[in-house]
């Protein structure tokens, strides 16, 4: 089967040929060089792709048509078509043949080296792609395109601080803000040097990442870390309740830490009585802090405990469920059995979604690897009722 490059190739030979170039000479030659005539370049072209030898072919064509003023364009769009097709390693072959050439103009060689990156990448070679975008960032007219592909190379790579670094030269050059994406860079950095204990780092990062707008609660929910990781609970208990007041949907990070506090200080009717409170102020969050208590287990909180209860009786299909079971084992342990369920269930299902691309997970990912948006993520505020059911009464 003939593939869309040899069509492609074909093609060109074609145009070639249609072009009257077969009186002349294809680009460039020696003055001693008799130029070929066209008839045998041409057939020997097309004899490749007639036996399917794609790549012969393609080097035929890069022999014949020498990279000059003229036929520099063609090598271009056929590059650039081979890599939007996938044919990563034929376009890196017809980049590489323009760069070649000695006497290429700065701006064409600028383009030929960009064109060579973006291969790279798509080929996921990610350190040469970087070398290149590292060249071509320092004073070239794809200087801004650059520093954004460099940014995201460091983000795929973990290098934090070189993100930062791009990011901010990328901020004054493109004269966009990308504090968010900034915050979460140093957020990365804090996390990392508070998960080697070196504390004073960690805090110096928060800090870095709390003077941008707009600003991220992964700061505070980094410094509540610190703080409990350091015994200063009163610190992570006022971060937590804060990160809550400020984004609701965030009860699903905190609130198991929160318990875990009280527990341990043994202060759940303290636990009890601020739960409470919250709730007061916001009935709409009875739902979530049922289902992030069903996820988490935690339970024997008389507060959540009602929540969950109200949770499991108002979701229809559970609620007959109950109906049902309660005349056998009575309401309270058929309660039970179902959260109990759920709690299992959730363990195994994804929890967490991104709002953008719909991509989902276990744990909260302030990245979404799939679209690569920051802080898109959100949790789950339902678990699948129909396979909980199943579970339960198998
Ligand atoms: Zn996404």
């Amino acid at each position: 089967m003939p593939t869309e490059s040899t069509f492609l190739l074909a093609g060109l030979f074609l145009l070639l040929a249609a072009a009257g170039w077969a009186m002349g000479r294809f680009g460039e030659r020696d003055e001693e060089e008799p130029p070929p005539p066209l008839n045998i370049d041409y057939l020997k072209g097309l004899n490749f792709l007639l036996n399917e030898q794609t790549d012969q072919a393609l080097e035929h064509f890069l022999k014949m048509v020498r990279v000059d003023d003229k036929t520099i364009e063609t090598h271009f769009a056929l590059g650039s078509l081979f890599r939007r097709r996938g044919e990563v390693d034929r376009a890196i072959r017809v980049h590489q043949n323009i760069i070649a050439r000695p006497d290429l103009a700065a701006e064409q060689r600028d383009q030929a080296l960009f064109s060579l990156a973006k291969d790279y990448l798509k080929a996921g070679l990610l350190d040469r792609a970087e070398k290149l975008f590292v060249r071509l960032s320092q004073g070239s007219r794809y200087q801004v395109d650059a520093l954004d592909s460099l940014m995201r190379i460091y983000e795929q790579e973990k290098d934090w601080q070189r993100a930062v670094d791009a990011a901010q030269e990328l901020e004054v050059m493109g004269g966009k803000s990308l504090a968010l994406q900034i915050a979460h860079y140093y957020c990365e950095l804090a996390e990392a040097a508070a998960g080697r204990e070196d504390y004073a780092a960690a805090r110096q990062y928060v800090k870095n990442a709390q003077t941008g707008r707009p600003r991220t609660l992964r700061g505070a929910l980094v410094r509540a870390h610190i703080a409990q990781a350091t015994n200063d609970n009163k610190t992570a208990l006022k971060l937590y309740h804060r990160i809550i007041d400020e984004h609701t949907y965030l009860i699903a990070e905190a609130l198991p830490e929160i318990v875990a506090i009280y527990t341990r200080e043994n202060q759940l009717a303290d636990l009890d009585k601020a739960l409470q409170g919250m709730l007061d102020k916001n009935p709409e969050m009875s739902a979530l802090l049922a289902y992030t208590a069903i996820v988490n287990d935690i339970g024997g909180i008389p507060v959540i405990d009602q929540c969950v209860e109200h949770y499991l009786l108002n979701e229809p299909t559970l609620a007959e469920f109950i109906d049902m079971q309660s005349v056998a084992e009575g309401e309270e342990a058929a309660l039970a059995r179902t959260r109990k369920a759920m709690s299992r269930l959730a363990a195994s299902t994804p929890r967490y979604q991104c709002q953008e691309c719909g991509f989902s997970s276990q744990r909260l990912l302030w990245l979404c690897p799939s679209c690569r948006s920051w802080e898109t993520q959100r949790p789950a505020s339902r678990v699948q009722f129909d396979t909980v059911l199943q579970h339960s009464i198998t």
